[in-house]
């Protein structure tokens, strides 16, 4: 007899995060008309343009998601990718609605894309096209400071939301917010500090979170503490750099294994990440770094280790490879790395998922610091900084004169520390990933949830809920 075969998983993106959606409203006591309101994707822009690209023209397609309006402005980034089609990026908008209710962003969520590879553009092109898209989501009101801010995404930076700034600026002139019209900007272009490492830096905060709770851990069998813990990483974007360069510094993690595009580099001792950035600088690839094995592009994946983070694109763990990951964390970098399937083969296996939603919601928490800083058109900590170090030495002056003795010089430094923009983007940054944790593990708790991902959508489903009743529905 023919030996059946295991039918194909369903990859679609918006499928997916439908089917997570779903898994999670049964617990929630919400109408089910407003459940499908939450939901559905409001609005989708679908937009054809042509740019001229050396003697030729070329007709490009982009899109613009509208998930959710519970919340304005529409927050999202802006993805160039060869991929990138109409469900991926409403599925994405979708997550982006998620991701912001978990972390108290009051935002809507929105995504947007180009389908491009943008290595087969140079920057003038590039500028180009980004140029010509934005002019099509001003012309539908799809971008605007109060309506829908657009951010970096996978193959996008801070040179396109420049781009994408300035244009909104031409056609609005003496616009008083202009600049809030999308974050991720560069600092000397309304950009903040700290913005560039939010997404990398959340998920260290999220890991640290998880990392400290005994209660959590142990029936998993992963003892508590960052240190020594070994990490495997896909994408060495900007994402991935910045989560497995403070894990390098900061916690004391071997990175062991980094994949991209074009294979793995592995070293069982732990690789040197701020040395393997300048390498890649240099070569463009983190291929032939010194020290290190090459494996294939997916051996990153399977390695074994204490903490696996994708941090590139979706559906990267699938019915294909699942059998053959071997973490203890698996920590979802990247929007929607993990399809269904793997995800209940992975649980099975006892494995921890720290979900998209939750995990790299770092970026679009730093993102609101920004928008917030452009429209009040002031820099976080200017107008406190001279008085609270003021303060601080007054402090320890008379700690010191009490007690008869000088402070030793580390204390004093530790103490007299001034804080601006950086450390006030970083300490709201650290509290609100370790809250949304918190909120999320006592969903898990009380609800009796194993999976982080369903309280996760519990805790967004119920949030925007509470919003829509308490707005009501316009009629
Ligand atoms: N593209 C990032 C994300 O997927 C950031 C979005 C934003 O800052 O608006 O979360």
């Amino acid at each position: 007899m023919a030996k059946r075969k295991t039918p194909a998983e369903d990859l679609n993106l918006n499928n997916i995060v439908s089917a997570q959606f779903d898994a999670a409203a049964q617990h929630v006591k919400v109408p089910k008309g407003l459940l499908a309101q939450i939901k559905a994707c409001n609005n989708v822009y679908q937009v054809r343009f042509p740019v001229k690209i050396g003697k030729n023209y070329e007709i490009f397609t982009g899109w613009r998601a509208e998930h959710s309006h519970h919340r304005k402005p529409l927050k999202g980034g802006i993805r160039y990718s060869s991929m990138v089609d109409q469900d991926e990026i409403m599925a994405l908008a979708a997550l982006m609605t998620y991701k912001c209710a978990i972390v108290n962003v009051p935002f809507g969520g929105s995504k947007g894309g180009i389908a491009l590879r943008p290595r087969n553009y140079n920057a003038e092109q590039l500028e180009n096209i980004t140029r010509r898209f934005t002019h099509e989501l001003i012309s539908k009101r799809f971008i605007g400071p109060g309506v829908n801010v657009p951010a970096p995404d996978y193959g996008t930076g801070e040179r396109e939301m420049a781009w994408m700034a300035d244009t909104y600026d031409a056609y609005n002139p003496g616009g008083m917010d202009n600049w809030a019209c999308v974050t991720g900007k560069p600092l000397t272009s309304g950009g903040i500090r700290g913005r560039r490492e939010a997404t990398g830096q959340g998920v260290v905060f999220g890991l640290r979170e998880l990392f400290r709770r005994k209660d959590i851990l142990k029936s998993r069998k992963i003892s508590p503490g960052l240190d020594g813990k070994t990490v495997s990483l896909q994408g060495f974007g900007n994402v991935g750099y910045h989560a497995a360069n403070i894990l390098h510094q900061e916690d004391g993690c071997k990175v062991i294994a980094v994949g991209e595009y074009d294979g793995t580099i592995y070293n069982p001792k732990g690789i040197d990440i701020p040395a393997l950035q300048k390498h890649k600088e240099k070569t463009g690839s983190i291929q032939k770094f010194p020290g290190t094995k090459k494996l294939d592009k997916g051996a990153c994946l399977e390695i074994a280790c204490d903490i696996l983070i994708p941090a590139a694109l979706e559906n990267q763990i699938t019915q294909q490879n699942m059998k053959k990951i071997k973490c203890k964390v698996l920590a979802e970098a990247a929007n929607g790395p993990t399809t269904p399937a793997a995800e209940k083969h992975l649980l099975d296996k006892n494995v921890l998922i720290i979900p998209d939603i939750y995990l790299n919601s770092g970026g679009v928490t730093v993102s609101y610091f920004e928008w917030t800083k452009n429209i009040s058109h002031m820099r976080f900590g200017l107008m406190g900084k001279r008085i609270g170090q003021a303060q601080q030495e007054g402090m320890i002056n008379a700690t010191e004169k009490l007690a008869g003795k000088m402070l030793p010089d580390s204390d004093r430094a530790a103490l007299a520390r001034s804080v601006g923009e950086r450390e006030l983007v970083l300490s709201g940054l650290e509290d609100t990933m370790s809250e949304a944790f918190r909120e999320i593990a006592e969903i898990a708790r009380r609800k009796k949830i194993r999976d982080l991902r369903t309280a996760a959508y519990i805790c967004a489903i119920s949030k925007v809920a509470r919003s829509y009743t308490e707005l009501g529905v316009f009629p």
